[in-house]
């Protein structure tokens, strides 16, 4: 398989190599083979990327909204049209299966650049009156705003940073994830094609130091990251200290709490997207699944028959419905983390092994696990794992179970299943999260903001919201009459 691009970076409206740089080597997680070979950025590409996105960030905030709009809406439509060829890219890219990629990530990107063509032409300053006087507001662009992507969902994190930085006005470089640098310049070739001007949407490829170059250049105006909380504190630190606005989607350990009048189905099926989906590589996901006691029994027999069914294998099939990890680090990773819950003393009811199949015998598969009897001490029920490794714990009482879910250094997500709406609303009211949900899980329209407290995030990506966090509020006072001057 071999799906090398025309080069490592996309610069100006062009593709742009320089060999110099750092070799990556991009892997099919299912096989384990190399299908494209790239070049980190040189700190040369880095001040090409940044200084043509400088050069053309002024004219384009000039434009008028709907024109900007124009050009999103033209690439959304790219977007939808080349959706098999860049889904079956993503699925290379990351190793989750057509059936996912194909509703997921390009269709998602999709949503954003649309969502936003439209949101940004109502996204006005406002008018103030100050008796006979009055002032107004002005929401302009940042400038330059860099993104930085984790490698779960490539193409949607590229446009759900980058369609409302266009939107206002800014003009965008994008570093992906070195795991997945592939689908954001196939984004790179479909924003020019939709008539986008050169230089407004640049991609420049690397590890983390090519971040940190991005991050402390005198040009960029903001940051916005997906990452763990371990490089968003780094990255927040740096920006910081330049005085530079920041937005961190990070990492989360989430409750999802399960009460014992809920509908079992409907609760164990959230449970399952809320873990299994992506091979569990989601940073919203519930991974500390909390159910009511007098339910508990019923609600682990019957997930426990539901996973025993996940069809796990070749993910170009699309009847497979779980693929492999990233790469053989994660995959080391998440299976510690499985021997770290045995030896913890949890219980494993299903999964636990990282399976060899035929045709795949490199590749990073790790089964759908779950852990029961886990307490909330545990490693499995403290820290971000990132693989489809469930931990079910059981409660009695409402207080309890909201004291103990909100014991967590992270506030990315919640989730609520119960028939009683007044308490679906008042436990959601207590739960530190930025992203809740009642009766469902892991859904994210791009219409509702979506982003974390705590450790798990500052700003927000997504509804209207967003639109703030990628421009600047300008007051202007207007005298209708004299200069009221003492001297
Ligand atoms: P990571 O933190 O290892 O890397 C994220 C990105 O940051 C990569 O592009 C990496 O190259 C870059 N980077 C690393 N060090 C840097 C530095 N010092 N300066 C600038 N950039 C730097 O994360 P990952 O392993 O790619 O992704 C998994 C993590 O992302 C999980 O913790 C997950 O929860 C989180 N995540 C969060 C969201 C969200 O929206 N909240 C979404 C997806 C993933």
């Amino acid at each position: 398989m071999n799906v090398q691009p025309k080069a490592s970076h996309y610069i100006n409206g062009r593709f742009v190599e320089d060999e110099g740089g750092r070799a990556l080597d991009v892997l099919y997680p299912a096989t384990g083979e190399v299908i494209a070979k790239l070049h980190a950025a040189t700190p040369n590409i880095v001040e090409l990327a940044l200084e043509a996105a400088r050069t053309a960030q002024g004219s384009w905030a000039r434009m008028k909204p709907v024109e900007r709009a124009r050009i999103l809406r033209r690439a959304s439509d790219l977007l939808r049209e080349r959706n098999a060829e860049l889904s079956r890219l993503e699925t290379l890219d990351t190793g989750k299966p057509l059936q996912e990629t194909l509703v997921a990530d390009a269709a998602s990107a999709a949503d954003a650049l649309e969502f936003f063509a439209g949101a940004v032409q109502s996204f006005n300053g406002e008018l103030v009156d100050l008796g006979g006087s009055f002032g107004y507001t002005r929401r302009e662009a940042l400038g330059v705003c860099v993104g930085i992507g984790a490698w779960n969902y490539p193409i949607q994190i590229a446009a759900w940073k980058s369609a409302p930085a266009l939107a206002m006005g800014n003009a965008f470089v994008f570093k992906p994830s070195e795991n997945t640098p592939l689908t954001a310049l196939a984004l790179a070739e479909i924003y020019t094609e939709a008539g986008l001007p050169d230089g407004l949407f640049n991609v420049v490829q690397g590890f983390g130091d090519v971040g940190a170059a991005l991050v402390s250049h005198p040009v960029t105006a903001k940051v916005s990251v997906t990452g763990s909380v371990p490089t968003g504190k780094k990255v927040m630190g740096v920006a910081g200290s330049h005085m530079k606005h920041a937005t961190m989607e990070l990492g989360g350990k989430s409750p999802i709490i399960v009460f014992d009048d809920a509908d079992l189905e409907n609760a164990i099926g959230g449970a399952m997207l809320g873990n299994f989906y992506s091979s569990g590589q989601i940073c919203s996901n519930g991974t500390r699944v909390f159910v009511q006691r007098a339910l508990h029994d019923r609600f682990v027999e019957r997930l426990v028959e539901r996973t025993k069914t996940i069809r796990m294998g070749d993910p170009l099939d699309e009847n497979v419905q779980m693929g492999p990890l990233v790469n053989g680090a994660q995959h080391a990773k998440v299976m510690e983390y499985i021997e770290a819950g045995k030896a913890e003393g949890a219980t494993l009811v299903v999964g636990g092994n990282a399976p060899s199949m035929q045709g795949f015998d490199n590749g990073f598969f790790v089964e759908p696990t779950v852990f029961t009897g886990v307490t909330d001490q545990m490693r499995i029920a403290r820290e971000e794992i990132f693989g489809p490794v469930m931990s079910v714990l059981s409660f009695d009482s409402e207080d309890e179970v909201i004291a103990r879910a909100n014991d967590t250094e992270f506030g990315l997500a919640a989730g609520v299943f119960t028939r009683d709406l007044p308490r679906a609303h008042r436990v959601i009211a207590e739960l530190q999260a930025g992203t809740c949900w009642i009766n469902a899980y892991n859904l994210t329209p791009v219409e509702l903001p979506f982003g974390g407290y705590k450790a798990s995030g500052i700003g927000r990506e997504n509804g209207t919201a967003v639109l703030g966090h990628y421009s600047q509020l300008k007051s202007v006072y207007v005298e209708t009459g004299d200069v009221d001057s003492p001297y």
